[in-house]
């Protein structure tokens, strides 16, 4: 199977933050890739702006560099990178000032599509996008691209918002959550609505759960400072998770436009119920082999929750009666993301007890490995009678794709050439960010108002007890967590 791609136009990007870590370690090393593959053109400018003082060569140096650690030694072709290197250019500018940007103004040619990296603190949103439009550096047609978080509370997002759409129409904003730039999350929209098989199972008849999880074996690291004033429900259930929860729940759209698939994903988040307190669990992971969530964060009484476990249900026809689970969390068993969508059992079984009954289950993996693996019933081989077993049936792209997976874009490269190809199918839309805050602050409200603390559990666990208990008071139990 041969995959096509598709080049892009040429393009001016400017990245504010283009020292910054995030640049150094997805935005740039992906563009690289692209360009590698074909995908972005000689063409293309790639415009750093920081406020470190450096010449375009120290820049290209930075770049070149970023490319040896981060990009792997098939695609790293000396002639290739010499051409990528000359598409990159430098200026030095502060957000907060008033110099450089004549400079990045004279840099920014005409005819191409224009677009803007916002890979710095949402702190500088405002700032940025003002500058733009006071030096008449973006045009009508630009794009610009921001990084979450996007607001810690929905007043905050709301600020955002209006600070960004003072400067620039929606139609231009594209707020990144990269889980769904994703291979398998698109393919969760293939699956349901490019087969018949699914869809007309999709519903609380027919789907007994679905749990969704994010488990990072990492703690919070060097990050403990920010980490510790947001919290995995700010960090991820707000953003990515409710993303998923969106994606999996949601009506079929009339056609696969931006707007068509941002609103069924808004009446989502809308139709969700408030979660009950009994319903939430939030945990630190405690001291063992490495430092405890309190020693990372230097905070001996820090109650932010570093995992969260909770049930929502979604009111509406589709659903009700059919609890979406969602956790997340760090310094847990394995590293894995997936959707999992529980099946009912069959309503009565034909083959006895004894056989045992089993239900299908479908689950999206994001990640270690991308792909969609669906169980199946089958009668266990053999002369022993009737007696039912599951078997996988494995979608697995490495599998299915071959050598072609390792070629398959990341995330951020993925969303990046959806930017310069004007698709916001993939980006939040400012209605939808202010709504998830709206629906999060309440309980972010209510456990800070009760000064409930975290539970606490043990590194490389699957979490806290009570989050076991939260799926075994409805007699279900969580997926293994698998590396
Ligand atoms: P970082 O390593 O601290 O980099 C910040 C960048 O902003 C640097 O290039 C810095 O360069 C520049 N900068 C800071 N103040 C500036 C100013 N006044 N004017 C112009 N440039 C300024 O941060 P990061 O990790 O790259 O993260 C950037 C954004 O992405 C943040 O909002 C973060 O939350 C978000 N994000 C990061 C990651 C990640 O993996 N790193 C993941 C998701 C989201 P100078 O010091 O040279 O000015």
């Amino acid at each position: 199977m041969v995959s096509r791609v598709i080049p892009v136009d040429a393009f001016d990007l400017v990245i504010f933050g283009g020292t910054g870590d995030l640049a150094r370690r997805k935005i740039l090393p992906g563009l690289y890739r692209r360009f590698w593959a074909g995908q972005m053109p000689d063409e293309a400018r790639i415009i750093g702006a920081a406020r470190t003082d450096q010449d375009v060569a120290a820049f290209r140096t930075m770049v070149a560099e970023a490319i040896a650690e981060f990009v792997s030694e098939r695609k790293r072709d000396a002639d290739c990178i010499k051409r990528f290197l000359d598409c990159i250019d430098y200026v030095t500018l502060d957000a907060r000032g008033e110099a450089g940007w004549k400079e990045l103004k004279s840099k920014c040619r005409a005819n191409t599509v224009q677009a803007f990296y916002f890979s710095v603190g949402p702190g500088l949103f405002g700032d940025i996008a003002e500058r733009l439009r006071s030096f008449k550096i973006a045009r009508q047609d630009a794009r610009i691209v921001v990084e979450k978080p996007f607001g810690r509370d929905l007043a905050t997002a709301k600020e955002l918002n209006r600070e960004l759409s003072a400067n620039f129409d929606e139609s231009q904003i594209y707020r990144i959550d990269h889980y769904l730039g994703k291979e398998t999350v698109q393919n969760l929209m293939a699956v349901r609505f490019g087969n018949v098989l699914f869809e007309p199972l999709w519903n609380a008849q027919y789907v007994d759960h679905v749990q969704i999880t994010v488990a990072e074996t990492v703690g919070v690291g060097g990050r403990g400072a920010y980490y510790d004033k947001s919290g995995a429900m700010r960090d991820m259930v707000q953003n990515h998770l409710m993303q998923l929860l969106c994606l999996t729940a949601m009506e079929p759209p009339a056609k696969f436009d931006p707007d068509a698939v941002r609103d069924e994903k808004l009446k989502v988040i809308r139709a969700l119920d408030p979660v009950e307190a009994d319903d939430i669990v939030r945990g630190q992971y405690r001291e063992g082999a490495e430092p405890g969530y309190l020693q990372d964060v230097e905070n001996p009484d820090s109650r932010t929750e570093s995992f969260i476990a909770l049930k929502c249900h979604i009111s509406n026809w589709r659903w009700k009666g059919t609890p979406f689970y969602l956790r997340t969390g760090k310094r847990m068993a394995a590293r894995m993301s997936e959707i999992v969508v529980h099946f009912k059992p069959t309503p009565h079984s034909i083959f006895g007890e004894e056989a045992g009954t089993k239900a299908n289950v479908l689950s999206i993996r994001l990640q270690p490995d991308e792909g969609i693996d669906l169980s199946v019933t089958i009668k266990e081989p053999g002369p022993g009678g009737m007696r039912l077993m599951d078997v996988p049936l494995d979608m697995s792209f490495a599998e299915a794709l071959g050598e072609e997976a390792a070629d398959m874009p990341d995330a951020y490269e993925r969303l990046i050439m959806d930017v310069m190809r004007g698709n916001q199918t993939l980006f939040m839309r400012g209605d939808e960010v202010e709504a998830a805050w709206a629906w999060t602050d309440p309980l972010i409200e209510a456990w800070t108002r009760r000064g409930s603390k975290p539970c606490s559990y043990a590194q490389g666990s699957t979490g806290p007890e009570e989050a076991m208990m939260l799926m075994h008071k409805d007699r279900r139990r969580w997926r293994e967590l698998e590396q």
